[in-house]
């Protein structure tokens, strides 16, 4: 089967210029914002903008978006004003996302900011409560990201995401992103069959693979275990071509849409080398 793989794409000049640029760059899958992601909120979407984004997206190749969500939120801020403001920005995300027929809103955690890790598990999941509670119904899965550990940020564990899906109320409307260069650096190593097996394993045995809906296929440049979140071309960093091989051959994984969150200039020609590579890696 044609896996489905493709990259963060601009939304520049409206988020329906996402679909027409990641058509011609040939992607069958791509991550957008859906508003200006170092920006708290924006205007609403326009119903014609709307419009042309669905009619664009039902007549393209793609057959999945994941928007992220904006990188001021933290849902389990220590200060209870930026709190507030993340929980407000957050309903607004899903909000966006439901109104474009985005399935899948990917964040980060949180970052605890002093108040440790047990405490803010709990923060996030009553914030995705609230989340949850204010948008009753809507189709979107909020999906939570992996993350490499850097500062405070919880999510660096598979422990610390089933744990969150656990305190969450509507667990259906959860799902899992996993980051390549987020766990790598975490200290998830996937860079032989018999470490990526093990680290998989614990994966499906702590998390579950059901709820495993996007990878973020990225190279790491710092090493395995540095709690530091770089990101690599493709098979350039510290995880290396053996690494992807072996999500690439991975055929329980086959389904599951594969994006880059690599460097890339404004044309976006770096995606298009970066799956080169990872496509060469099927056998
Ligand atoms: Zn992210
Ligand atoms: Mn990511
Ligand atoms: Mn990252």
């Amino acid at each position: 089967m044609k896996q489905l793989l493709g990259a963060h794409t601009s939304t520049s000049g409206g988020v329906s210029k996402a679909i027409e640029r990641a058509e011609k760059l040939g992607f069958t899958a791509i991550q957008i914002f859906t508003k200006n992601n170092n920006r708290w909120f924006a205007k609403p979407l326009d119903e014609k903008e709307i419009e042309s984004f669905q009619v664009s997206l039902a007549d393209s190749k793609i057959k999945f978006i994941v928007s992220h969500d904006s990188y001021l939120i933290n849902l389990c801020a220590s200060n209870p004003e930026l709190l507030e403001k993340s929980r407000k920005a957050f309903i607004d995300e899903l909000e966006r996302c439901e109104l474009l027929g985005i399935l899948y809103l990917n964040f980060h955690p949180g970052s605890h900011t002093g108040r440790g890790e047990e405490e803010g598990i709990k923060v996030i999941a009553e914030s995705i409560n609230i989340a949850h509670n204010k948008t009753k119904g809507y189709k979107v899965s909020s999906m939570l990201e992996l993350t490499a550990g850097q500062g405070t940020a919880i999510g660096y564990k598979f422990e610390h995401i089933a744990k969150i899906i656990d305190l969450v109320e509507e667990k259906e409307r959860m799902s899992v992103c996993i980051d390549t260069a987020h766990i790598f650096a975490a200290g998830y190593d996937i860079r032989t069959p018999e470490v990526y097996k093990n680290t998989m394993e614990e994966f499906d045995k702590i998390i579950g693979l059901d709820k495993l809906k996007c990878f973020h296929i990225n190279d790491s440049k710092k090493e395995l275990g540095s709690r530091v979140d770089r990101h690599e071309h493709s098979g350039k960093g510290f995880i290396g071509k053996e690494g992807f091989a072996n999500i690439m051959n991975d055929k329980r994984l086959e389904i599951i849409p594969k994006i880059l969150e690599t460097p890339k200039g404004k044309e976006q020609l770096e995606d298009i080398e970066n799956l080169e590579v990872l496509k060469s890696l099927i056998i």
